[in-house]
């Protein structure tokens, strides 16, 4: 019912011109889960959440959110239900200072909560609050990472989707990202994390799914599919 499943994509297809990336995905995100996407650099994953944000067209299928088929609705729309995302090579504006790129991530919200919302994120993540009048161009990697975090966080997700959120960073700070996505998936916010670094998102997951060129090819809980075969020879380098 509406109070347990908060996504249900059944059957979503989508193309670059003739080429079909998606090729009939059904998954499920109830509320307050943490749901991993893993699956090889080409798989479809960036143009799945990219076709669920509603950038990206759909060409078969339906997607259902809190009870709503939202199927047909822009991007804007979508994000003003409560889907939110922080996208891949984080994508934060450079000249723009640290607290205006938060403030954009509000576009969509009532003025009279961005000055409390912007104080929640600054204290989450005390270093954006030290330096917000910078412009985000001047932070490491990883802090671009918490801004684009913080940013769709600021848009107040019902569901956040977190596009590669380890990319490109060195361990120490993929271990940083990975225990923000701990601390928000216990304050209970539902989230759906695609990941290359398939080992650190199924740990921290409830369920996760494998994509493989355009299909979903095994689902499970994050712990069955950290001990499955197929998984650890083909993702987790075992
Ligand atoms: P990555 O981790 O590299 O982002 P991914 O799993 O997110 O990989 P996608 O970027 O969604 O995969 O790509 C899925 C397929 O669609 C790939 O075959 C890719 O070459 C193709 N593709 C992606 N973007 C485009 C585009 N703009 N035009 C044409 N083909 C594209």
């Amino acid at each position: 019912g509406k109070a347990e499943v908060l996504l249900s994509v059944s059957g979503l297809e989508s193309c670059y011109g003739r080429i079909k990336a998606l090729k009939g995905i059904s998954l499920e995100v109830r509320r307050g889960e943490t749901v991993a996407l893993v699956g090889a650099n080409g798989a479809g994953k960036t143009t799945f959440l990219r076709t669920l944000s509603g950038v990206q067209p759909m060409s078969a299928g339906k997607i259902t959110f809190d009870g709503e088929d939202i199927s047909k609705l822009r991007s804007d729309m979508r994000m003003r239900r409560g889907i939110c995302q922080s996208p891949e090579g984080r994508q934060v504006f450079g000249p723009l200072s640290i607290e205006d790129n938060l403030r954009l991530g509000a576009y969509t919200q009532p003025k009279q909560q961005v000055e409390g919302d912007l104080e929640k994120i600054f204290a989450m993540f005390p270093i954006l609050k030290e330096k917000r009048k910078l412009p985000a161009g001047t932070l490491s990697g990883g802090q671009q990472q918490m801004l684009a975090i913080g940013r769709a966080l600021m848009g107040r997700p019902k569901m956040l989707l977190l596009d590669e959120p380890s990319m490109g960073l060195a361990p120490l700070l993929v271990e940083e990202v990975f225990n923000v996505v701990k601390t928000l998936k216990a304050q209970g916010m539902t989230i759906l994390l695609v990941e290359q670094n398939a080992f650190s998102a199924l740990a921290i997951a409830d369920r996760g799914y494998v994509l493989e060129t355009g299909n979903i090819t095994l689902t499970g809980s994050g712990r069955e599919l950290i001990e499955d075969e197929q998984v650890r020879a083909a993702y987790l380098g075992m």
